[in-house]
Parts: C-alpha cells; structure tokens; sequence
C-alpha cells in the first residue's frame, strides 16, 4: 500500500503530510513516498520525515508512480492522478465547486475525495479542514490587522494619559469569525461581531463581545440542517446594510469571514461604508478567495480608500502553514484512518460509510456526490 505525497504549486505553502502523520501511516502498514522538498516551506525537512519512516523521492513522477492514494493540499493535475494505480485514492481540497476544473479529473477513473465534503458531524470532527483552516485563518487576520493598524489594541491607564481600547468588528461568526473574536479580546480590543444565525448569538456574548444583527423571523430561520447560513433575502439584505452601515463608521478594525457554500460571498461592505471609516482603519476580508464581502476588495491585494486600508488575503492560513500543514495532515490521516482494516494493516474502504459517501466527489469515471451530480438535460 503506497501513499505519494508531492510538492504543491508555488502558491501554495503547505504540505499534506507532518513528521507525525507519516509515523501513523507508516504504523498503519502503509509505505508513505514523499517528493523531495515538499515540505519546505512549512518548515518539513526530507529528513524528518525520513526519520518518521517515509520514503523521500527525488521528483513528483517517482513519488507517484503506481501509487495506491496520493494527499494533496490543493487539486491536483490530471497527468498526476493518471501516474497512479488506476482507480486509486486521491484525498485534498478539491474546490468541487468548480465543475470545469473536475469533471476531467473525474474522468480519470479514481476515486476523489473532496476534503471540504467532510460532514460536520460529531465523529468527523478531527477530519473537518474548514475547522482546522479557518480557526488559523481567524486568528491571523487579527493580528495581521493589529499590525497594519497604526494605534494599539488595549486600553492602557498611564501617568501620561490614556490611550483608549480600538474597536474591532466581526462580521460572519463561524469558525474564523470566533477565532477572530477570541484573538481581538485577548489584544485587549473592544469586539462586536454580526451574523444571520442565530445560534451566534450566545456564542459572540460567551466570548465577551457585543451581538449587533437584525434578528427578525428569517434570522431564525437563517440556519440550514448542515449549520451553514442561508443566502438572505433582498429585503434582509437591506435591513442588514443599514445597520451595519451605522456600526462600522464608529469600527477601527474589521473583520469580515461571511461565507455561504458554493455562492459567492456575499457583500456586506459597500464602498461608502469605507469611506465611512475613520483614517488608519483596517479591514481584513477573509472571503476575499470567494469574491469578498467587501466591495473595495481587491483579492490577494491591499488597496488603500481614503486612508483605510483593505487586506484580502487569499489564503491566510498557508501565512502559517506550519501550523497549518500540521493540522491539515492530521484531518486527512483521520480520514485516512477509515479507509485501513488495521487487523490485516490492509486498505479496505467501506463506502457505505457515512463519513466516506459525505467526502466522496468522483468514482468510477463518474461524480457521485448527490450535491454534484449534473442534472440531465431536459
Ligand atoms: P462559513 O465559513 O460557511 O461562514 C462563515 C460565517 O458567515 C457563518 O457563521 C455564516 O453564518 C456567516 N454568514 C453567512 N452569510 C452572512 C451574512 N449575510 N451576514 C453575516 N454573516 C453571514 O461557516 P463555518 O465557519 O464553516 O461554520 C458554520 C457552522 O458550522 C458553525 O455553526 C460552526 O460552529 C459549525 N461547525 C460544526 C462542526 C461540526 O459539527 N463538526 C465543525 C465546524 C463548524
């Protein structure tokens, strides 16, 4: 049993695998084949992970050849999977919402788990990357804010005066925007936090920051069965703009997380409520790789309105991707997990497994997803 590791795209800083997940799958009686290199930039040494019992390869084409699962951080190319055992394991963040990008992938015959898939139920937690991601991303953007913005965070009382707490806004209150408000509080910030759900509500107050939302009949109804929010009507939509307009120009640094799967991320900050904003204000957009929720937002840039300045990062949680790829490696190992029969150290997937059908995208040459199966035409 051969599972290939190779090195992500120059975008792309972390790796699929640790020190410590290649020592698990090694104990699993899997052989682990990485290409040399691949865990450079999250600080990974060949030799680490030599030691943890992996096999380093000298370029992609031999740490793939003939292999039973390739782990990937981000999709990779067909050429990749078609170097493979043919219908074998292909696990990563596959974006499967871009049908473009995997129908041809598909096509390949193997079978393409989808990380992002991963059902949020209790026994998958320690497999959900969203969690582990944005919890990192979350975090970052606060203190990515709190260096862009010129003032400091806490109130301080001193002989010389006093210097008052900045304010820091939230907007979206999943598992970044929490992160997010956890990191502000601990600077010493004043922190509100808006979302649709209203299950945040008691989260934001439980973490010591003030609740602002319209919270009207749809807001009770604004959580899907998943735990995900629903896209808001236009009469919601407006009611929101109003009172978040209203907030922000008081706000020094906000952070906005507001996703919806599979849509664009919806616009919560127009350029006016910008331009709203005190000078030296900081916005960081984490929906940026989804559109942004800002309007100013320029993804992967940092644009300056009117001396407020507007960070949209695209992948906030590879800035500290050797706590990232640390994390990610264990998500795919615990899902990893389900496909050995650890009696017989054999690869054994069941795919009446609950967990294994929620995370599969593509078998047989074919989508199997229910939420990504096209409809035929009519
Ligand atoms: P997400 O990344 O899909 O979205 C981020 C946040 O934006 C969400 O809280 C969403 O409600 C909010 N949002 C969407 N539209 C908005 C709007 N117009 N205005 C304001 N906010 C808006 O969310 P997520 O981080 O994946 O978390 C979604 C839920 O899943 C949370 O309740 C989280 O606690 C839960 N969760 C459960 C598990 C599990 O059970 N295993 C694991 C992780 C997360």
């Amino acid at each position: 049993m051969t599972i290939a590791v190779t090195a992500e795209g120059p975008d792309e800083p972390r790796v699929a695998i640790s020190p410590e997940t290649a020592k698990m799958l090694v104990a699993l009686g899997a052989r682990v084949r990485v290409e040399s290199g691949a865990g450079s930039r999250s600080r990974i040494s060949d030799e680490t992970l030599k030691a943890a019992g992996a096999e380093i390869a000298t370029n992609a084409t031999d740490a793939l050849s003939g292999a039973d699962i390739l782990l990937r951080v981000r999709r990779p190319s067909g050429d990749e999977i078609r170097a493979l055992k043919p219908g074998a394991i292909v696990a990563a963040i596959l974006e499967p919402y871009d049908k473009a990008a995997i129908e041809p992938l598909a096509a390949t015959g193997a079978s393409l788990f989808s990380m992002e898939l991963v059902p949020r139920i209790s026994r998958a937690q320690s497999m959900d990357v969203l969690s582990s991601q944005a919890n990192l991303a979350g975090y970052k953007a606060v203190v990515d804010a709190a260096s862009h913005f010129g003032q400091t965070l806490p109130m301080m009382m001193t002989a010389a005066g006093t210097v008052p707490a900045a304010k820091v806004f939230i907007m979206g209150v999943g598992v970044a925007g929490l992160q997010a408000i956890a990191t502000a509080r601990r600077l010493g910030a004043v922190v509100s936090a808006t979302d649709v759900r209203p299950a945040t509500k008691e989260q934001v107050a439980s973490l010591g920051a003030k609740f602002v939302a319209v919270e009207d009949e749809e807001f009770k109804q604004a959580q899907t069965a998943a735990g995900y929010a629903k896209a808001m009507s236009v009469e919601y939509q407006a009611k929101q703009t109003e009172l978040v307009a209203n907030h922000i120009k008081t706000q020094d640094i906000v952070v906005t997380t507001a996703l919806i799967p599979g849509r664009p991320a919806p616009r919560l900050i127009s350029r006016a409520m910008v331009e709203s904003m005190k000078p030296g204000s900081v916005i960081v957009d984490l929906a940026a790789e989804r559109g942004g929720n800002c309007e100013a937002t320029a993804p992967g840039q940092t644009v300056d309105v009117n001396g407020v300045k507007i960070i949209a990062p695209i992948n906030l949680a590879g800035s500290v991707s050797v706590n990232a790829s640390s994390l990610y490696a264990k998500n795919l190992f615990a899902l990893l997990e389900l496909f050995f029969d650890k009696q017989e150290k054999v690869l054994k997937v069941n795919w009446d497994d609950e967990i294994i059908k929620g995370t599969l995208l593509a078998k047989d040459g074919k989508i199997v997803h229910p939420n990504f199966i096209s409809q035929p035409a009519a």
